[in-house]
């Protein structure tokens, strides 16, 4: 590789000096943006990341299925749950705890959840002194609405087992006969 020339690169050198102390300059004669907190509080994005809800579907019921695999991609372990079916044979999570104190709200339980029933919101003040207080139950966690997602059934699109037959559910196809597949 040919090497540049000692004048090109003492060039670069101070355009990218110059182009630093630009910046400084023109910043000199803005007007600068202050916002008090916690008097102003600036309306954040409905994605920002931040307190975990559990949702529920249009039905009013509760998303979570106890499936785990917010529990299984949480990179701190923080969340820990037990599923337990009702006699409609839906699954949901007897118990379901987060603690706060660990979460880094990364979002990835948020990605990882098949029902959209862990969603994170905007709301990030949660500090605590004890931090005993930030582990989170489900009463705490569950809401009444769908969060981002309110019309988001689930159950309507995966069917429940024991309820309707196999094949019967919205945009579900009628189950394989394997012995009409024999040659
Ligand atoms: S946001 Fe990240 S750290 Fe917090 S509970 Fe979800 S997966 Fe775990
Ligand atoms: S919140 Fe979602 S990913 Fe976590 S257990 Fe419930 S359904 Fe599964």
């Amino acid at each position: 590789m040919a090497h540049k020339n000692v004048f090109v690169r003492i060039w670069e050198a101070a355009a990218g000096l110059l182009e630093g102390f630009y910046t400084t300059f023109i910043h000199l004669f803005r007007k600068p943006i202050t916002e008090e907190y916690p008097e102003y509080k600036r309306p954040l994005p409905v994605r920002s990341r931040a307190r975990i809800i559990l949702t529920r579907d249009p039905d009013g019921d509760e998303r979570c299925v106890a499936c785990y695999l917010c529990s299984a991609s949480c990179p701190v372990s923080c969340i820990s749950m037990q599923s337990a079916i009702r006699e409609d044979g839906r699954r949901f999570a007897s118990w379901f705890r987060i603690n706060f104190a660990r979460c880094i709200y990364c979002g990835l339980c948020e990605e990882a959840c098949p029902t959209l029933a862990i969603q994170l919101t905007p709301h990030f003040e949660t500090c605590e002194y004890d931090l005993l207080t930030l582990v989170a139950e489900k009463e705490d966690l569950l809401v009444n609405h769908g969060g981002k997602n309110q019309d988001y059934n689930y159950y309507r699109v995966a069917g429940v087992i024991g309820k309707d037959g196999k094949g019967a559910h919205l945009k579900e196809a009628p189950p394989v006969n394997l012995k009409s597949n024999m040659p």
